[in-house]
C-alpha cells in the first residue's frame, strides 16, 4: 500500500501547480502550495501514508459533517431534517440558498455554509463556547487524537474577514432560522472551521464514517449506523459543493473538501482516506487532492458505483 501511495503521489504532484491557495481568508494564503500528503486507515485498523501526511492545516468545511453528526446525536434525524434539507444545492459553498420570496429549509444543506451555520444552533450547550467545546471533543474522539486544537491565527483571520458569512447568518435570522445572537453563532462556526488537523486525523474520522459509526480496529461505537448512512449520503451528493456530480463520476465516494486544502473520503466498510494539498480549483476543492483520490479509486476499485 505504501508503495502505491508513493507512486500515485508522485503522479499527482504536478497538479499542485494548477490550483491556487484560498486568499479570502488571508491566513490561508500562507500555506505551502506544493504540499501534498495522504493517509489511509483501513477498517481493521491498518495505517498507511505518504508525503506531507503530518503537515497541520485547518479543517474548514470538513467540519460540516462533524457538526451534522453532533446535531443528529443531540436531536435525532427528524428534528435536524425539519430544519435543514438534504438536497444538493448545485451552488458554491457560500451561496445564498434562497429565492426572492422566502427561505425554505429545503434550500439549505448541511454541507454548505448556510446549513452549517444552522447546525451550530442545533447542537446542545448553555453557551456557544460550550457548544464549540462539545464539537471539539467529538472531533478529537472521531480522530482518536486528544491533542487537536484551534489554529488561533486562522480563527482571527476568519472572524475579521467574515462579511459573507455574516450576511448569510443575518439572512437566516431574518427568516427565523436562527434566534440567537449572530456573532455568537458565527464565533462557534469560525472556531469550528479553524480546528487544526492533519491527514491522519481526517483518515481516522472518515474511517469511522466508513465503519458506520464504529472506531476502526475496535468495537467502540461512537454513533448509530443510521447517522453514518445519513451523513455519507449527503457527502456523496453535496460534499464537494457544485463539483459533487463530477467528483461522483471521477472518484465515486462520499467525501468532503475544505478550503484549507483537506479532503476526507469514506470508503464504506473498507477505509477512511485523508488528503492535504492546499492549491484549490475555482470551486474551492483541492486540485491535486482530487487527482490523487481519482487514481487511488481506480487502482483499488473504490468507487461505490
Ligand atoms: N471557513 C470557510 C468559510 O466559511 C469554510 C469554507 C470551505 O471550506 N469551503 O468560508
Amino acid at each position: 500500500m505504501e508503495q502505491l501511495l508513493e507512486e500515485l503521489l508522485a503522479a499527482s504532484r504536478p497538479y499542485t501547480k494548477e490550483g491556487r491557495l484560498a486568499d479570502y481568508i488571508p491566513e490561508l494564503s500562507k500555506a505551502d502550495p506544493n504540499a501534498l500528503g495522504i493517509y489511509v486507515v483501513s477498517s481493521d485498523g491498518k495505517h498507511s501514508w505518504a508525503g506531507s501526511y503530518n503537515q497541520p492545516f485547518t479543517i474548514q468545511s470538513i467540519v460540516k459533517p462533524i457538526l451534522l453528526l453532533l446535531a443528529l446525536m443531540d436531536n435525532g434525524i427528524d428534528a435536524v431534517r425539519a430544519r435543514v434539507g438534504v438536497e444538493a444545492t448545485g451552488k458554491p459553498f457560500d451561496a445564498i440558498n434562497t429565492s426572492e420570496q422566502a427561505l425554505d429549509s429545503e434550500h439549505l444543506n448541511p454541507m454548505v455554509n448556510m446549513g452549517a451555520i444552522v447546525m451550530c444552533t442545533l447542537i446542545r450547550g448553555e453557551t456557544y463556547q460550550e457548544r464549540f467545546a462539545r464539537l471539539l471533543d467529538l472531533t478529537r474522539k472521531l480522530a482518536d487524537n486528544p491533542d487537536i486544537t484551534v489554529d488561533e491565527a486562522v480563527y482571527r483571520s476568519e472572524k475579521s474577514h467574515g462579511s459573507k458569512n455574516r450576511a448569510l447568518a443575518y439572512l437566516l435570522k431574518t427568516y427565523g432560522f436562527l434566534q440567537d445572537d449572530v456573532e455568537e453563532v458565527l464565533d462557534c462556526y469560525f472556531r469550528a472551521c479553524s480546528i487544526r488537523v492533519d491527514c491522519r486525523d481526517l483518515a481516522h474520522i472518515a474511517a469511522v464514517l466508513a465503519n458506520r459509526g464504529r472506531a476502526p480496529g475496535s468495537d467502540e461505537r461512537i454513533f448509530p449506523a443510521r447517522f453514518a448512512q445519513y451523513v455519507n449520503a449527503i457527502l456523496l451528493t453535496c460534499g464537494m459543493y457544485d463539483g459533487s456530480g463530477e467528483f461522483a463520476i471521477r472518484v465515486g465516494l462520499p467525501a468532503k473538501s475544505g478550503v484549507g486544502g483537506g479532503i476526507m473520503a469514506a470508503v464504506p466498510t473498507r477505509m477512511g482516506i485523508g488528503i492535504f494539498s492546499p492549491a484549490l480549483d475555482r470551486k474551492g476543492n483541492s486540485v491535486a487532492g482530487i487527482h490523487l483520490l481519482e487514481q487511488l479509486s481506480q487502482r483499488l476499485f473504490l468507487s461505490i458505483f
